[in-house]
């Protein structure tokens, strides 16, 4: 294997790849309401809000990259939009 840059070739019985994932709040456009694209994650209320109008919940949020995180974010926004009343996320 030869990587990017490197003059000599990489030898090894078995590679191994670690990548990381990171969100851009600046893609989306999240500046535009008032938010600071700069940080690593969208703040929110404990009922999701991000702003007004604007509801985040999933790895955007910076919670724990989970798959069963977001829907039990989902789960609290929908129902919140809804206008239900119900506990904040924990
Ligand atoms: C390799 C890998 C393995 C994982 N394994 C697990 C696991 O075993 N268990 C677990 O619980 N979680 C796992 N996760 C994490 C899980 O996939 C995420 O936590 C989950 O998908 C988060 O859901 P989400 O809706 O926040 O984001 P996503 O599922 O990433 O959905 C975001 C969506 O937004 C779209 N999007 C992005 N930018 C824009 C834009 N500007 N405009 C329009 N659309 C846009 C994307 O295309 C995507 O469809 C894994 C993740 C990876 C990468």
């Amino acid at each position: 294997m030869r990587l990017d840059g490197a003059a000599e070739p990489v030898r090894a019985e078995r590679p191994l790849v670690a990548t990381r994932r990171q969100n851009d709040l600046a893609e989306p456009g999240l500046g535009s309401v008032g938010l600071d694209p700069a940080v690593g994650a969208v703040p929110t209320d404990g009922q999701l809000r991000a702003a007004d109008g604007l509801r985040a919940v999933g790895d955007i949020t910076g919670q724990g990259a989970f798959t069963h995180v977001a829907m039990y974010q989902a789960r609290i926004a929908v129902r919140d939009v809804l206008g239900r009343p119900g506990p904040d996320a924990d």
